[in-house]
């Protein structure tokens, strides 16, 4: 078995996504559609979160919320939490154990290229299931992005604007320029 396989060797490159402003229903329906449960939220072609079906039944089925009027923009997870094609499939296992996820987008260049799951990881290195299970208790926090060169993208908290590349500033998500720009908020 090769063992240097590297994240853009294995990624499924096919990514479903789905509207900010979609509803649940259509989000499940497309998810039963193509048999997966996992969906990349967009907003004008740019990813801005994420949505797993687990997501769908602890915010919306079990709080009893109609499918048909929660949208996408309500229950997404936010930011994206990214790796470049040419990660090794350790640093992929180490990024999902830290931020306790199954699945990273891969993005090349700010543009969104596929997708990465444990599960994908596993069948060609199964040897990282120890990693992929450990649970290192991150803390939302910027040294996960520092350490594995990960990249969190999505909308800024501040000034709304799409980044591919948020930084945490005073536990708020936020792009380069409001990041750099004096704190309105300390
Ligand atoms: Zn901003």
């Amino acid at each position: 078995m090769r063992k240097n396989l590297n994240v853009g060797e294995i990624m499924t490159a096919n990514i479903i996504t789905c509207d900010l402003n979609d509803s649940i229903v259509s989000v499940a329906k497309k998810m039963a559609e193509h048999k997966i449960g996992f969906i990349v939220v967009v907003s004008n072609g740019k990813p801005v979160g994420v949505m797993s079906e687990g997501d769908l039944i602890r915010e919306v089925l079990s709080k009893e919320l109609d499918p048909k009027k929660v949208k996408a923009k309500q229950i997404y997870k936010s930011p994206v939490i990214t790796i470049s094609p040419n990660k090794s499939l350790l640093d992929a296992s180490k990024l999902m154990a830290k931020n306790n996820i199954r699945r990273l987008i891969v993005m090349d260049k700010g543009k969104m290229v596929g997708v990465i799951s444990s599960r994908d990881i596993l069948q060609y290195a199964p040897y990282l299931i120890e990693i992929l299970t450990e649970r290192l208790h991150a803390e939302r926090g910027e040294e996960l992005i520092a350490s594995y060169e990960s990249q969190l993208v999505g909308i800024c908290e501040v000034c709304g604007k799409w980044s591919d590349s948020l930084k945490l500033k005073n536990g708020l998500f936020v792009c380069e320029e409001c990041y750099l720009s004096p704190s309105q908020t300390s």
